[in-house]
């Protein structure tokens, strides 16, 4: 373990196509390099065998796994921040949950977008997420712990973040509860990752749970923007790995232990047109989570990812299963009486600012004078927000978001 840092470091730098580095950094995952750690490791190597053929063994039972009440998992997140901008706000932390659990309920509004060729193999994990109201030592409480540290970078320090002794923030019970750590990367090299996650043959108790960069955390200004670093995190910590395997160099002879997943000989980035072909001409599955595309581009687990997941959580995480930990209801909905529109009149685009501060998908409608629908579209809400109009013929609209309406004007 002592050596992660450098092996992540020396990881990226090796795996990273180099003209695409400096241009674009990230968006990487630390658990590539920590796969080949564990290659390395002969006492991971057997922990992570004996796991696999447990979990695979229970897939094959598979009765085991989908007969179960619905899954909601008691999560906490940890703000470890030194300057106050990095202590971010709770509707930011909100907008994280309701990412994870869109995602992993099949409920995403993007989930349409799955090509044709795919969509037999869309899975649906049931798998809910809430902010925990009860601490471990049984105490009212939020589900987010603050914690003001003087260590930049904190979130690449894994020797520090998980110890409250040490600037960090100290995990609650992992048999119990999702741990969730965010926090600064800045690194003096400007290399970093955006996140890791141990699985299960990784973790140590004080380290169990996913790590997401600030930058990256819930709905953000990053490339990612939409908070699905998590989600690709939380599939790690459920057993998953990368969809191309992780092989260094890459190859087309290792695979992600899934078979539903066609073999791809190397991750893609950014957001590719579809389809993209890799060994022996098969499509790549790139807008599935544990690809490195960016989020918009991102949009399903498959059914045997769902089924494995499902597995570890019986097997290695079943404390998250049989919680009696009540979850924190969710505040209000507070926007949709307060917004504006910006320019009105308006010309190709609109602009979108809410009275508080807002993060969460939400559905904007159009109307013309007759109260025909023109415009229909989930978007993520938030201040600033910008709204392409296209095509619409000028006159007066009916722009309403929530209970909400707004007159709009719009020019030649
Ligand atoms: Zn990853
Ligand atoms: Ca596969």
């Amino acid at each position: 373990m002592k050596n992660l840092i450098f092996l992540v470091f020396r990881g990226i730098l090796f795996f990273m196509p180099v003209s695409n580095f400096f241009a674009q950094a990230i968006p990487h995952c630390g658990n590539s390099p920590e796969w080949e750690a564990e290659l390395s490791d002969p006492v991971q190597q057997a922990r992570r065998q004996v796991m696999e053929a447990a979990i695979a063994e229970a897939m094959q039972r598979d009765d085991a796994i989908t007969s179960r009440s619905p899954i909601v998992i008691p999560v906490v997140v940890h703000v470890v921040w030194r300057d106050p901008e990095e202590n971010i706000d709770d509707a930011r932390i909100w907008s994280q949950i309701e990412r994870l659990n869109l995602d992993f309920n099949a409920e995403n509004e993007d989930i349409d977008q799955v090509p044709d060729e795919f969509k037999p193999f869309v899975g649906n994990p049931g798998i809910r997420f809430c902010l925990a109201a009860e601490d471990p030592a049984g105490n009212p409480t939020n589900g987010i712990v603050r914690v003001q540290t003087t260590e930049r970078g904190i979130a690449m320090k894994r020797d520090n973040l998980f110890y409250s002794d040490r600037g960090g923030s100290n995990a609650w019970d992992p048999t119990r509860y999702l741990n969730i750590w965010t926090g600064d990367n800045f690194t003096p090299n400007g290399i970093s990752v955006t996140g890791y996650a141990y699985s299960p043959w990784t973790e140590t108790p004080e380290r169990s749970g996913i790590v997401i960069s600030l930058d990256f955390f819930g709905i953000n200004d990053s490339r990612l923007g939409m908070g699905r670093l998590a989600v690709h995190e939380v599939g790690h910590y459920l057993g998953l790995r990368h969809i191309w395997g992780d092989n260094s160099p890459p190859t087309c002879n290792d695979d992600d232990g899934i078979s539903d997943t066609p073999n791809q000989f190397f991750y893609n980035f950014n957001c590719p047109s579809y389809p993209q072909h890799s060994c022996d001409g098969t499509s790549n599955m790139f807008m599935n989570y544990m690809d490195y595309v960016y989020d918009r581009c991102m949009m399903m687990f498959t059914k045997e990812q769902t089924q494995l997941m499902n597995a570890v959580l019986a097997l290695y995480r079943p404390g998250l299963l049989n919680t009696t930990i009540p979850c924190v209801q969710k505040p209000e909905r507070v926007f949709a009486d307060a917004f504006t529109v910006y320019p009105n009149p308006a010309r190709r685009a609109i602009y979108l600012n809410f009275a508080e501060q807002v993060a969460e998908p939400g559905e904007i409608l159009l109307y013309n004078i007759n109260g025909r629908v023109v415009f229909r579209e989930f978007f993520i809400l938030r201040n600033g927000m910008e709204v392409m109009l296209h095509d619409l013929i000028p006159g007066m609209y009916f722009l309403r978001i929530g209970e909400s309406m707004r007159k709009l004007i719009v020019h030649p």
